[in-house]
């Protein structure tokens, strides 16, 4: 440890050297049930057919902007890779077409008809783009993003980035387009208002190459309501899971910022504006919780998967016009179809029932990450959600005063864990640069972890 020690240290100098540096809202009544989509039509070229057994997602109809959308959202930032891993962020890992035609395919046939993509995705925009294109363009609605983010927001910067998504979805307009990531008013001014950028988007939305505007949000409460206020916005997509609801936590040893999703959601209901839902499954979380909080979710509802119940908590919701789901594969796509054909929502005794768990979940004291990669690459190699996910697994462990046989089995399984990772991109080999906290949507004191995350190890 101590020679790790020594690299990270040298590494750390050089670093700051170089810079100059000394060192409650009324739940879904089952009224809220629709008719078939729109779009469903017959003999034209491509995949499109009706599912067999002629199952569909169940909808709902947006009146003020026009649309009848299937609740559930196929998001496309997880694909399926080549290697077999999930795509994300900025991850240039080539995407299996194959798989995601199958899977795009299969949600159409099944009613789902929003795709949600972005240019920050990696291939994600191309790659959804040619499975979309073998269908009738009017079967599905393309949403996709401005993600001017860390450095790129001019004008032409901007104006290049939306052609170039026509281009990778082949299409000539995108359904809802969003401002991605922002998080304050001198945000959006910075990156869409004082370029000139946000009133050319208002040219092409005129001009029907956008049909409806909206924006995602990673900011706190205070910033919320001046963003939402500032236009008329058709939509806003927001990150909303049970665990979100009472307070987004920023983790153990993080600020716990002031981000509620209970005061997101009811701030857009109360102005009319329809809520997109991204992380419904906190990128995973909520799907592979630890074995105890299963088995109370298993007890309450014994039809539901973990993650069944964490979609279900937000489909509940009828403020709610989109929940996406980031799938990674059929046999995800196919469980969270089937939820949502012939939605069964919870009443507000399981809604309380669901905080009640949240609130088992925090007691674990995990770091709040979705595995979204946004922070990656780090400069110094370190995989940030993947030293995270292994932290996580044995959290409850390593910050137990306890002493018993489970809590030293579960600390061997993290170091385990730990050191089976390449030495390069472990916890150690953060300098501290910060270099990704900006980048984080969650807010979560990334350097700081991982210098707790080294610290545990190297104490196990
Ligand atoms: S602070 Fe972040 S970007 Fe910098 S070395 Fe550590 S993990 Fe990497
Ligand atoms: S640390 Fe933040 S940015 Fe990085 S993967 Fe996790 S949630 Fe995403």
């Amino acid at each position: 440890m101590d020679e790790k020690m020594t690299r990270r240290d040298a590494l750390k100098g050089m670093f700051f050297a170089g810079m100059g540096l000394a060192f409650s809202g009324p739940l879904l009544s089952n009224s809220v049930r629709a008719a078939n989509l729109p779009g469903a039509r017959t003999g034209l070229p491509g995949p499109w057919k009706e599912a067999p057994d002629g199952t569909r997602i169940d909808t709902r109809t947006w009146s003020k902007m026009g649309e009848t959308l299937g609740m559930l959202g196929l998001g496309c930032m997880r694909l399926p890779t080549l290697s077999g891993s999930s795509g994300g962020f900025g991850r240039n890992t080539p995407l299996d077409q194959d798989a995601v035609n199958a899977m795009v395919d299969y949600a159409i046939a099944h009613g789902v008809n929003y795709f949600d993509t972005a240019p920050a995705y990696g291939e994600s925009e191309k790659v959804t783009g040619n499975a979309l294109s073998r269908h009738p363009r009017e079967s599905f609605k393309i949403a996709t993003k401005i993600s001017n983010m860390h450095g790129r927001a001019t004008l032409e910067a901007g104006q290049r980035m939306f052609e170039a998504s026509l281009k990778n979805l082949q299409t000539d307009y995108i359904d809802f387009l969003l401002l991605h990531n922002l998080q304050d008013v001198n945000g959006f001014n910075s990156r869409f208002g004082n370029n000139g950028l946000f009133d050319w988007i208002l040219e092409q939305k005129k001009a029907g190459r956008i049909r409806h505007l909206g924006f995602s949000f990673h900011g706190t409460n205070d910033s919320f309501p001046a963003l939402v206020d500032r236009y008329d916005w058709d939509f806003v997509q927001i990150q909303l899971n049970y665990v979100d609801w009472k307070e987004m936590s920023r983790g153990w040893g993080g600020s716990s910022g002031n981000t509620t999703a209970e005061f997101l959601y009811n701030y857009l209901v109360g102005k009319g504006i329809p809520v997109l839902v991204m992380e419904p499954v906190k990128g995973g979380q909520l799907a592979n919780v630890d074995g105890n909080i299963a088995a109370v979710l298993k007890e309450r509802h014994p039809d539901l998967t973990p993650a069944a119940n964490a979609l279900t908590f937000v489909g509940s919701l009828p403020g709610v016009m989109v929940t996406l789901s980031g799938m990674s594969n059929m046999e995800q796509l196919k469980e969270n179809i089937s939820l949502f054909t012939g939605f069964k929502p919870f009443n507000q005794e399981e809604h309380d029932f669901m905080l009640n768990v949240a609130d088992l979940i925090k007691s674990k004291g995990q770091i709040p990450c979705t595995a979204c990669a946004y922070c990656m690459p780090c400069p110094f190699g370190v995989d940030i959600p993947g030293n995270f996910k292994i932290f996580n697994n044995a959290s409850d462990a390593l910050l137990s005063t306890e002493k018993n046989k489970r809590v030293d089995e579960k600390r061997q399984a993290f170091l385990k864990a730990y050191t089976a990772q390449e030495e390069a991109v472990r916890a150690d080999a953060c300098i501290g640069c910060k270099a990704c906290l900006k980048k984080c949507p969650q807010h979560i004191s990334i350097p700081q972890h991982m210098e707790r995350i080294r610290e545990l190890a190297a104490k196990i």
